[in-house]
């Protein structure tokens, strides 16, 4: 849309309020909100905020960032607020000298995307994001009672969130976001929406809005939306399954009709490139303590990096009969993580796997759940971090994953995540008090 048009669609829809976004480094959705009369100055670029008091970003005596807003991602919220209706864009944040922002996750982002297209690829995203609805209590509190007992694909009225997914969907919808499916998951209480593939900035944007709407149509509905990995031991967890397609021109770069499994050399090289950074890049893709509470066995999350054509416990699945529609699922991220991050790493490794040739490990087609140490020893198959502690470590030793992220970010993110884990280190959980407090 070029300025006429969003003036034109601001004046029709009689639009109150624009709001300005961007996510800081960990992808919590941040908004400067603007009158219309504002919206000039906005479009100029003109519009400043202290970046000191956002998470990752910078210090006190370099603090005002501008605002530059995108004007491909403007839309009007399909909802009116007492003020009327809303807008927004997302932004691209620049320093004072006209430099974009080393910090922003989206120019993080961006940068790979560059090197992509350098190569002659243009990559899509299709993400299948996975969350729990759960009912608040009489304060508004979240809880973690769903009242409901469906289970996989099941229908309402045993489903309770039905309508609040519906919504949802229709609201999506509305905003010009294509939802490919969306369905009850297998835990009481949990749910999928997966969007259409789309390009993969806009996917990384979609994916940061797609939250902050569900969230809102939730409460609408009474019930709290969580992206939290693993809110409950002992049921699956949610996961944020990544679909990537990557395309020379309109050629799908994935698809070999000659190969036995339709895949194309690059696309086992990309398979490889993300295998071989896969321990680094779950910092990013699983950033939280609870992260690693779902890579666990037998709940369909990955534990092992692997790949398959068969098989759901894999780190990497090739969907079955694929054509031109060629893709493969990475099946680790969670919905906690950074989309404009997570993308970039998985992007950048996915890239190094092409540039240097690499082939990736025989697929493995069997359950892995059911695998034991020696016999996984055996076949070389390695385990993906089990702790964020560990996945932290991992990413300190990973030059191309810090590239990636550029060391203004990478920095930052390791000294968030590293006083995290010192914190939650010393926390005594419930769990230990239940074991111990009467045993000894
Ligand atoms: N909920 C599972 C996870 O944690 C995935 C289930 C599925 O295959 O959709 O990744
Ligand atoms: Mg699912
Ligand atoms: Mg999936």
């Amino acid at each position: 849309m070029n300025k006429m048009d969003i003036l034109n669609k601001i004046k029709e829809e009689e639009v109150e309020f624009i709001y300005l976004q961007f996510t800081d480094i960990f992808g919590i959705m941040k908004n400067v909100a603007i009158t219309v009369s504002e919206l000039e100055r906005a479009l100029n670029n003109e519009i400043v905020f202290d970046g000191s008091s956002i998470d990752g970003f910078v210090r006190i005596e370099e603090s005002d960032m501008y605002l530059y807003p995108d004007t491909d991602t403007f839309l009007v919220y399909p909802w009116y607020s007492s003020f009327g209706k809303e807008a927004r864009f997302i932004c691209d944040i620049y320093d004072s000298e006209g430099k974009p922002f080393e910090g922003d996750p989206r120019y993080v982002l961006k940068r790979v995307l560059n090197e992509a297209k350098e190569m002659g690829y243009s990559i899509k995203i299709g993400p299948e994001c996975e969350f729990f609805l759960f009912n608040t209590d009489e304060f508004g509190k979240p809880t973690l009672i769903t009242h409901d007992d469906a289970s996989y694909f099941d229908l309402a009225p045993v489903d309770l969130g039905e309508n609040a997914r519906r919504e949802m969907v229709l609201t999506l919808n509305k905003m010009g976001y294509e939802v490919e499916a969306s369905h009850h998951e297998v835990a009481p209480g949990q749910h999928e929406i997966d969007l259409k593939c789309d390009d993969a900035l806009y996917s990384a944007d979609k994916i940061v809005t797609f939250k902050q709407v569900v969230r809102k149509i939730a409460k609408n509905h009474g019930l709290h939306a969580t992206f939290m990995p693993k809110p409950i031991y002992g049921i699956p967890g949610s996961g944020l399954h990544t679909n990537i397609y990557v395309y020379k021109g309109d050629e799908n770069l994935f698809y070999d009709k000659d190969d036995k499994l339709n895949l194309s050399k690059e696309a086992y090289s990309f398979i490889a490139g993300i295998m071989e950074h896969a321990k680094a890049i779950c910092a990013i893709t699983n950033p939280n303590v609870n992260s690693y509470k779902r890579l666990v066995s037998g709940y369909e999350a990955p534990m092992y990096i692997s790949w398959s054509c068969k098989n759901r416990s894999p780190l990497i699945r090739v969907p079955s009969r694929i054509n031109k529609n060629a893709r493969i699922e990475l099946r680790s991220p969670d919905p906690s993580c950074n989309p404009y991050l997570a993308l970039a790493v998985i992007i950048k490794a996915g890239l190094d796997g092409i540039k240097r040739g690499l082939k990736p490990c025989e697929p493995v087609d069997r359950n892995l759940y059911e695998i034991t140490d020696e016999e996984r020893l055996e076949v070389g198959i390695d385990l993906l971090p089990q702790s964020l502690r560990e996945a932290v470590k991992e990413l300190k030793r990973d030059e191309l994953i810090k590239e990636a992220l550029g060391s203004h970010v990478y920095n930052r993110f390791i000294e968030a995540k590293e006083m995290e884990w010192k914190e939650y280190k010393s926390v005594v959980t419930s769990w230990e008090v239940e074991r111990y407090l009467t045993k000894y």
